[in-house]
Parts: structure tokens; C-alpha cells; sequence
């Protein structure tokens, strides 16, 4: 599976994100262990707090299905069209489900170049637990 294909399956999944509120079309893909790409979206909810970004649902959606994130997509332009990071809150969950080693990409909505790190590198002091 190659970033771009990944990536590709990120931006496909964005036409399904709830954002009736903000209207921020996030889409997000994980690559996991067992080579599934794993999709998910951001949901929006009235009560606002109860909102998930699409990040964690994608990485929710590996554990159902008994996988380990190995890399994780974000597809979610900001409004000048550039690429938006995940939010620390994802990133925590990115450490704990993934470890320091995942990849992250990020990328915008067209065919621009993709932004990649490794989780280690975007919360380098982030509580370390077993796995
Ligand atoms: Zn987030």
C-alpha cells in the first residue's frame, strides 16, 4: 500500500463526514498491521463536545476489527486549502494505539504533496504504555 493510495482512500471517505456544524470534511485512513486500510470521518453531534475527529474513528475502527494502526492518514484542508495535523487529542490516542513509530501523513484536498512525520516527532513526550 503506498501513501498516495492511502491518501486517496482519505479524501474518498470525506464526501461521508457529519460536519452540519463546522463543515470541516475530514477524512482520515489507516494502514493497519494486517495490510486493511481502515476509513473513518469526522462526526459531528448537536451537543458539540461529543463530536469525534476523524483520526480516532479510523484508529477505533482498526481495533474493532482486531488490527494495530501502522500509519495514519489525514485529508482534511484547512480553509486556505492546506493540510491540517491531527489534534493532540488524537495524537494520544495515535501513541497509545499505534506506538511512537506510526506514520502520519497529511494532505490537503487536490493533488498536492503530502506532509509525512512520525508520531514520535509530533509528541515526543507523550506517556509511554505497554503494548
Ligand atoms: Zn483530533
Amino acid at each position: 500500500m503506498t501513501p498516495t493510495a492511502l491518501v486517496a482512500a482519505a479524501r474518498e471517505c470525506r464526501s461521508n463526514a457529519h460536519v452540519p456544524y463546522s463543515k470541516f470534511r475530514a477524512g482520515a485512513a489507516v494502514l493497519t498491521d494486517q495490510g486493511d486500510v481502515v476509513p473513518g470521518v469526522i462526526v459531528e453531534n448537536v451537543s458539540l463536545g461529543l463530536a469525534m475527529c476523524a483520526e480516532r474513528v479510523a484508529m477505533f475502527n482498526a481495533v474493532t476489527v482486531g488490527a494495530t494502526p501502522t500509519t495514519l492518514v489525514l485529508a482534511a484542508p484547512d480553509t486556505d486549502g492546506s493540510p491540517t495535523w491531527p489534534c493532540g487529542a488524537c495524537l494520544q490516542v495515535a501513541l497509545e494505539l499505534g506506538g511512537p513509530e506510526l506514520g502520519i501523513v497529511v494532505a490537503d484536498d487536490e493533488d498536492g504533496p503530502h506532509q509525512r512525520a512520525v508520531l514520535g516527532e509530533l509528541l515526543p513526550r507523550g506517556p509511554r504504555v505497554e503494548r
